[in-house]
């Protein structure tokens, strides 16, 4: 690198992402072989590496202060050496009963000196030893008349002995730092770095390699306000003041979230190129009616015939986005959000029977057997009694045929269904993950529906499309629609499912009354609860109960539900005809204990959070969930959507005594709202983005700076950015800087598929 330095001229040379990817950090003059173990320590072995090492934050010395000028009774900020240090636990009590911890020091500027007291911070002892240069923010308060700062934050500006090392004295340094904006960086105890060694030895790194080359043109980033990358790298490790930093982390995260639009949207576009679709016959011939002429309406007109209620809004423009989608010769690839209760089955049936109107076969994948179950019930109670045309039956016509598989099937079932598959007879076929085993093998696989999408992998998205395939290759793409019914706010979904293509529906059912809630936080005030479910369940409608989550095994978990139902049914609900479920009870006895709460021979049940997804129980008017503070705000709504599913009022209640302020933000969102986008920025806001992003994103392409949370307009622009570029320059041919940098960024896999040509 320092072989080649800027020519001079206009341009000078532009350092590209991949040389420095490719530079080791030993070639900068300030890192030997310690400092490169110690770099290695922190993940850094390049400097790239070194550059994309972010502070985690900024103390603005440009406020710095003199000892001798503080006064007390404000926030200060000093650069000083440590002169003493002194440990001790306070006096009182003796042997394990003894008091809190106490550091106490005094550190001196070229002002004045001034003490430091640490409370229960005893390793503050060890890392700021006699002679350490750091810089200490905190309250400034008195102690027998003398000023006192008292556990302040303390980042290491100089190791105590260090100053041989790098020639520069602690006087000197605080010197040249005054006026000046300190980044931190993350440090682990094992590498012996400071902040403001790393700050050094980046600046080298920056001070050599100048000019960086910008892959975001300027007309571009004037459009979206960006600084260009060299001013980028520079203000947010060396601002000059704390203002420049902002922009700069703009900038940089603006290209992280670049670079996963651009492979997310050239994702989508390769899997356009590559694709063999199937145009379905979205109006198409039905199944016979009665008379079979030919005039009946098709299988989807038939079954919306059916329905006993009108589609709302939504609901229609949903159907309309996917018929398209179904009729148009690329596969689709749909993400179909909607709040629980929304009514995204029926928009997922209709696209299924547009397979089958087309003599293709559907599948739909869900998360449990629980759900899987409820999926298939519900899809047989739908569907009873439609017929598909079928030349080689004497009538013309034969049944649907509608089939569950799940990890419960017996060998013998699972027989007749791969048979059924293979003949064609099977139209539908409703399953867990035991639809991804190789045995599982269609005739026409023609629409996949994925439920609760959240809960599987991408790679099982696109293992189960590529059944249509089939073994030999030579089928051909289903659509693809993924549903889920824990919505996530647009710009986040943006990042997590920006390969497909989105449908929001925003719209509940007529006459639904939302769920009234109430946070309960005593025993007197849960009687509140207790007393409307024994009303409710006069009233002739059921009731849960949702035990506390607990840790351990199933089984553990069983044992605890079992007691609280035992106890509950000798107190709180006496009298009432109390069932139980959770995941250790067998299918069978499951589905008895569904049945029976179901036609009201069980009036409460008591269960885990098994019935969390999809349990759909009209009757249900009230929810009882205890301990509802170990639950998530996303699990509470999926929760509570299984109430309030009919067009009477409906209770939830949540149990909990704990009023720490983050259960409190939750239940008390809760208790606020019931649509589900907005519990989903509460969530997004208390969790943070991890939770969303999950282990999604790995690796290098890690969103270090962008933020789900204020940077939403980045992510906008991001993804108009990509779209257009790839709709200009499908495989960026004219875009070779970008597509080195996604090679570095994004997975050898995944780049692989992205650039094959
Ligand atoms: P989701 O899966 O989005 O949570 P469901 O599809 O399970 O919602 O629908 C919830 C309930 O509402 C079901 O009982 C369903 O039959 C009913 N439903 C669906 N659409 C409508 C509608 N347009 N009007 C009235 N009820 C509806
Ligand atoms: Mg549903």
């Amino acid at each position: 690198m320092s072989d080649s330095a800027p020519t001079g001229g206009t341009g000078g040379i532009q350092r590209k992402l991949r040389q420095l990817a490719e530079l080791p950090v030993a070639q900068l003059h300030q890192v030997g072989p310690k400092t490169e173990r110690d770099l290695a320590e922190l993940g850094i072995e390049s400097v790239l590496d070194l550059v994309t090492h972010y502070p985690r934050r900024y103390i603005d010395g440009t406020r710095l202060e003199s000892i001798a000028d503080l006064a007390p009774g404000g926030k200060v900020s000093v650069l000083a050496r440590v002169t003493r240090v002194s440990q001790s636990s306070s006096g009182y009590g003796r042997g394990r009963r003894r008091g809190p911890s106490r550091v106490e020091m005094e550190i001196e500027d070229e002002s004045g000196r001034l003490r430091v007291v640490f409370f229960n911070q005893a390793w503050r002892a060890k890392q700021l030893p006699v002679g350490t240069v750091a810089l200490f923010f905190g309250s400034l308060g008195t102690y027998r008349d003398a000023p006192q700062l008292n556990s302040p934050m303390a980042e290491v500006v100089e190791l105590a002995g260090d100053e041989s090392e790098n020639g520069e004295g602690a006087e000197s340094e605080g010197g040249e730092r005054r006026g000046r904006v300190y980044p931190v960086y993350s440090l682990t105890d094992k590498a012996k770095l400071t902040s403001v060694r790393i700050s050094r030895i980046i600046g080298e790194a920056l001070d050599r390699a100048k000019d960086f080359a910008d892959p975001v043109d300027r007309s571009w980033r004037d459009r979206f306000g960006l600084v260009d990358r060299t001013t980028a790298f520079n203000h947010i490790h060396r601002p000059a003041t704390m203002d420049e930093t902002e922009p700069a982390r703009r900038r940089l995260a603006f290209d992280e979230l670049f670079r996963l639009q651009l492979a997310l949207v050239l994702r989508q576009a390769r899997l356009q190129r590559d694709a063999r679709g199937i145009p379905h016959v979205v109006d198409g011939p039905g199944g016979a009616g009665p008379g079979g002429d030919d005039e009946a309406p098709g299988l989807v007109q038939q079954f919306l015939d059916r329905l006993p209620f009108q589609l709302t809004a939504a609901q229609r423009g949903a159907m309309d986005a996917i018929r398209s989608d179904l009729a148009g010769s690329l596969p689709m690839h749909r993400l179909l959000q909607g709040d629980v209760g929304s009514g995204k089955t029926v928009v997922a049936v209709a696209a299924m029977l547009t397979a089958t109107q087309g003599r293709h076969q559907a599948a739909l994948m869900a998360p449990t057997e629980v759900l899987a179950e409820q999926h298939a019930e519900e899809v047989h109670r739908l569907l009873d009694g439609l017929t598909v045309p079928d030349p080689a039956t004497l009538e013309g016509h034969r049944p649907l045929g509608v089939a569950l598989l799940t990890n419960r099937s017996s060998a013998a079932e699972r027989a007749v269904i791969h048979a059924g598959l293979a003949d064609g007879t099977v139209d539908i076929l409703i399953g867990t993950h035991a639809l991804l085993t190789d045995q599982v093998s269609f005739s026409s696989l023609g629409v996949v529906v994925i439920d609760e999408q959240h809960r599987f992998g991408v790679e099982q998205r696109a293992a189960l499309r590529a059944k249509g395939r089939g073994v030999d290759g030579t089928g051909r793409d289903p659509d693809l629609l993924v549903m889920t019914a824990t919505p996530i706010p647009r710009t986040a979904a943006m990042v997590v499912f920006g390969d497909l293509d989105m449908t929001i529906i925003d719209e509940l059912p007529p006459g639904r009354q939302p769920v009234v809630t109430r946070w309960l936080r005593t025993p007197l005030e849960a009687e509140e609860a207790w007393s409307r479910v024994r009303h409710e369940v006069a009233a002739g409608h059921r009731a849960f109960v949702v035990c506390p989550l607990v840790e351990g095994s199933d089984r553990v978990q069983a044992t605890s539900v079992v007691a609280e139902a035992e106890r509950l049914a000798g107190a709180e609900l006496a009298g009432l005809k109390v069932g139980l479920l959770h995941g250790q009870l067998a299918s069978a006895e499951k589905e008895r204990v569904m049945a029976d709460f179901r036609s009201g021979a069980l009036e409460v049940l008591v269960a885990t959070t098994v019935i969390e997804v999809g349990v759909d129980i009209p009757e249900a008017s009230v929810m009882v969930i205890e301990d509802a503070d170990r639950f998530g705000i996303a699990q509470l709504h999926q929760l509570r959507g299984r109430v309030g599913r009919g067009q009477e009022a409906a209770w939830c209640f949540l149990l909990s005594e704990n009023e720490a302020p983050e259960p409190e933000a939750r239940l008390s969102a809760l208790e606020g709202t019931t649509d589900g986008f907005a519990l989903a920025e509460v969530d997004l806001q208390l969790r943070g983005e991890g939770t969303i992003l999950g282990a999604r994103q790995k690796g290098r392409s890690d969103l270090r700076l962008a933020r789900l949370i204020g940077d939403q307009d980045l992510v906008v622009r991001a993804r108009e950015m990509a779209v257009s570029l790839v709709g200009e320059d499908p495989l960026l041919g004219a875009h070779e800087l970008l597509v080195e940098e996604l090679r570095i960024f994004i997975d050898d896999d995944e780049a692989e598929f992205l650039f094959k040509s």
